[in-house]
C-alpha cells in the first residue's frame, strides 16, 4: 500500500483515504455499559476502566449518521458496551434506517436482554446480528462473563433465529486453557442452530484485552485444533456475506463452514473500510491506534451540517495504514482505550 496525496478524503467515489480506502461502514458503541464483565474486554470490578456514563444523545448520533450516509458511508452497526442496554436503542434503528443513503444497521450483542427483543428489531428492519458465546458450560460462560447467565443467552440465539434475523453470526474469543477445548462443540452448536461461527483471536486492547493475552491463540492453532477434532480438511471459502475480517473455511468432514477473525497473526488492515464512533463521540479511525477526533464538542457548538462533513472528510486522512499489534502476545503496543469504548 502507498500513501497517495489526496487533498481532501472526499472523492466521488466516497470518503478515500491516504491509501486509497474507501470507508464504507461505521460502528457505534452506543454505550460503555454493559452487564456482563467479560475477562478479555473489562477489568473486574473496582479494579479500573469503569464505563463513562456521557453518550451522545439519539439526536445527535442519528446526526453523525445522516452525516455519514451523506459522504457514502452506507453500512452502520451498533455495539458497545451492550447496545440493548440503551433504552432508546429501537427509536434510535428506526431512525437510522429512515435516513437517506443508510443501506444497513446491524446490531452486535451478548444476546442476554435478546429474547424479548428479537422479533421488535426485526420488524423494525434489523436482519444482521453477531452475538458473543463463548462457552456452551454454564459454569465456564459464568467464570468468562463474570457472571453471565448462558440459558439466557442461548435462549437469545433462538429467539433471533426465530424472529428471522439473518445471517446471525456467533462469535467465540479463543483462549488457551479456557474454551479452547470447546470448539468441537460450539461448530456442533452452531451447526445445529443453522448460525454462522466465527472464532476470534484475543487482540490487546485497553487493560482487560492486555491481561487475557497470555491466553492468545493464534488462527493458525486454532485451525490445527478444528482439523484434529472436526476431521477432513479446512477448505478456504469465499465470505458467504458481506465484507468483514474473518476468513471462512468450509470443514470438509462436517461440510459447515467457520470463520476466523485473526486481527494479530494475519491482519487485515490493508481492505480496513470502517471507522469507529465511541459512545461520547469520538471518531476512532483505527482499532489498535490512538488516532481519533472528537466530533462531539463541533456538534455541540452549532456548527453547521458543512462543518461537520468537512471535519470528517479532514479526519479521514488521519486514518493511518494500520494497526501496530506486535505479532504475537503482549507488547508495548496496547491500544490504552477499553474495547466497550470501541464496540469491538
Ligand atoms: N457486548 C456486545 C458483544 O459482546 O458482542 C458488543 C460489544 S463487544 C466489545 C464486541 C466484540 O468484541 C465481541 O465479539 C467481543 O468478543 C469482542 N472483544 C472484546 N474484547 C476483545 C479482545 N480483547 N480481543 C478480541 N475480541 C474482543
Ligand atoms: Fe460486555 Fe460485550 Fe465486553 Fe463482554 S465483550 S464485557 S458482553 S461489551
Amino acid at each position: 500500500m502507498t500513501a497517495i496525496e489526496t487533498p481532501s478524503a472526499l472523492t466521488s467515489s466516497g470518503l478515500r483515504d491516504r491509501f486509497g480506502r474507501v470507508i464504507r461502514y461505521l460502528r457505534l458503541s452506543v454505550t460503555e455499559k454493559c452487564n456482563f464483565r467479560c475477562h478479555y474486554c473489562r477489568l473486574a470490578a473496582g479494579e479500573g476502566g469503569e464505563p463513562r456514563h456521557d453518550p451522545l444523545t439519539t439526536a445527535e448520533l442519528v446526526r453523525l449518521v445522516r452525516l455519514f450516509a451523506r459522504l457514502g458511508v452506507g453500512r452502520f452497526r451498533l455495539t458497545g458496551g451492550e447496545p440493548l442496554l440503551r433504552r432508546d436503542i429501537t427509536t434510535l434503528l428506526a431512525a437510522m434506517l429512515a435516513l437517506p443513503g443508510v443501506e444497513e444497521v446491524s446490531l452486535s450483542t451478548n444476546a442476554y436482554l435478546l429474547a424479548g427483543m428479537a422479533q421488535e428489531l426485526r420488524n423494525l428492519g434489523l436482519r444482521r446480528v453477531n452475538i458473543s458465546l463463548d462457552s456452551l458450560k454454564p459454569e465456564m460462560f459464568a467464570r468468562i462473563t463474570r457472571g453471565g447467565d448462558l440459558a439466557r443467552v442461548l435462549s437469545g440465539i433462538d429467539a433471533a433465529v426465530a424472529a428471522g434475523l439473518a445471517p446471525v453470526k456467533i462469535n467465540t474469543v479463543v483462549m488457551g486453557g479456557i474454551n479452547e477445548q470447546e470448539i468441537p462443540d460450539l461448530i456442533n452448536y452452531a451447526r445445529g442452530r443453522g448460525v454462522l461461527l466465527r472464532f476470534i483471536e484475543t487482540m490487546p486492547i485497553g487493560d482487560a484485552g492486555a491481561a487475557v493475552m497470555g491466553r492468545h491463540v493464534p488462527a493458525a492453532e486454532i485451525r490445527a485444533r478444528i482439523l484434529a477434532t472436526c476431521g477432513g480438511e479446512l477448505l478456504p471459502v469465499s465470505q458467504p456475506v458481506g465484507n468483514g475480517p474473518a476468513s471462512y473455511f468450509r470443514i470438509a468432514g462436517l461440510g459447515v463452514d467457520v470463520g476466523i477473525i485473526s486481527a494479530l497473526s494475519q491482519h487485515f488492515c490493508d481492505t480496513c473500510n470502517r471507522v469507529r464512533l465511541t459512545s461520547w463521540g469520538d471518531l476512532v479511525l483505527c482499532l489498535g491506534r490512538e488516532d481519533r477526533v472528537d466530533l462531539r464538542e463541533v456538534l455541540r457548538s452549532h456548527a453547521d451540517d458543512a462543518t461537520l462533513c468537512d471535519m470528517i472528510a479532514q479526519a479521514i486522512l488521519r486514518k493511518p495504514r494500520g494497526h501496530e499489534f506486535a505479532a504475537s502476545s503482549v507488547s508495548d503496543n496496547i491500544s490504552p482505550h477499553p474495547m466497550a469504548s470501541l464496540g469491538g
